[in-house]
C-alpha cells in the first residue's frame, strides 16, 4: 500500500478509531536499520510507544510466553525487535537506554564476519532497497561483535537471523540446519550467552516451511515470524507475530500500522 494511503488511514486511525488500550494483545514491533538522521523521528516513534503503551523487556516478553504474570496495566504491551543487526542500530540502542528501554537484536554471523559488508548487504540481505536517508557507512555495515556485547551487558538481547540470510522452504535439510543451527552456535561461542531466540527472514511464508518449522522448534524456544498480528491474548512462542515500522515513517503511518483500521482490513 503507498505512503499517501497509509498517511490518510493513520490520520482516519488517529481521530476516528485509536482504541490500542482495549486490545489487550502483545504487540512485538520489527525495524530494521536506523540512521542518525532519523533519531529524532524515531524518537518520537518512541515517545509514542511510552504513552500508549506498557513497554515490555525480554525478559518479561518471555515470562508472558511462558504464561506468567502480565504487567498490572490497562494498556496493551509491546517489545521491541531490530532486524539484520545493522551498525546503525546503535543510534537506537543510544536513545532506548536513555529511555531504559530493552530490545532484541537478530543478528547474521556472515554478515559480521564479512569482509565486504556492503556487497554482502546488497546481495543477501536487501538486493535492490535503496533508501535516501542512509549515508553514512554504518548504514551499510553490521555491529560486531564488541558492540553487540555492550548491548548484552546493558540489558539488550540477541538473537539469531539465520546464518548468512539465505533460507527458503525449498531448501535441503542440510542447508536449512546449517542456516538455522550454525548460526545459534556461531553467535552463542562468540557473545558467551545462551541463544533461545531465532528470527525468519524475508517474508516467514517463503523461508519457513514444515522441515525448517521443526528445526527452529528443536534449537530455539522462540520464533519470531513476519506474519502480522498482536499476539492476542499471549504469544505462541513458535509463532511470535510482528509489526514492522521503519525509522522514516512518519506518525501516520506508525498510527496506521498498529491501529484498528488496518487490522479490521487485515481481519484480525
Ligand atoms: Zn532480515
Amino acid at each position: 500500500m503507498g505512503r499517501i494511503i497509509k498517511n490518510i488511514l493513520g490520520i482516519i486511525e488517529r481521530f476516528l478509531f485509536f482504541i490500542n488500550t482495549k486490545s489487550k494483545g502483545i504487540y512485538v514491533i520489527n525495524y530494521h536499520g536506523t540512521p542518525k538522521s532519523l533519531m529524532p523521528n524515531f524518537e518520537q516513534h518512541l515517545e509514542y510507544y511510552r504513552k500508549h503503551f506498557h513497554i515490555l523487556n525480554p525478559d518479561e516478553f518471555e515470562e508472558i510466553c511462558k504464561g506468567g504474570k502480565r504487567p498490572d496495566t490497562l494498556k496493551a504491551s509491546l517489545l521491541l525487535t531490530f532486524d539484520d543487526g545493522m551498525k546503525n542500530n546503535i543510534n537506537a540502542i543510544r536513545l532506548l537506554n536513555e529511555n531504559n528501554v530493552k530490545a532484541c537484536f537478530f543478528v547474521i554471523p556472515a554478515f559480521i564476519e564479512s569482509d565486504q559488508p556492503r556487497d554482502f548487504l546488497s546481495t543477501f540481505i536487501r538486493p535492490g532497497y535503496v533508501n535516501k536517508m542512509e549515508t553514512e557507512e554504518e548504514d551499510f555495515t553490521p555491529m560486531g561483535w564488541e558492540t553487540l556485547r555492550e548491548a548484552i551487558s546493558e540489558g539488550h538481547k540477541i538473537g539469531s537471523h539465520t546464518y548468512s540470510h539465505t533460507l527458503v522452504k525449498g531448501d535441503n535439510e542440510e542447508k536449512s540446519t546449517f542456516e538455522i543451527l550454525e548460526s545459534k552456535k556461531c553467535i552463542e561461542s562468540r557473545l558467551s550467552i545462551e541463544v533461545p531466540y531465532f528470527c525468519s527472514i524475508n517474508n516467514t511464508d517463503i523461508s519457513v516451511g514444515k522441515m525448517q518449522e521443526d528445526l527452529i522448534n528443536r534449537y530455539y524456544n522462540y520464533h519470531f515470524t513476519t506474519y502480522y498480528g498482536y499476539n492476542f491474548p499471549t504469544p505462541a512462542p513458535g509463532r511470535i507475530e510482528r509489526i514492522n515500522i521503519e525509522s522514516y515513517w512518519n506518525m501516520n503511518e506508525l498510527r496506521y500500522a498498529l491501529g484498528n483500521i488496518r487490522r479490521i482490513m487485515i481481519k484480525k
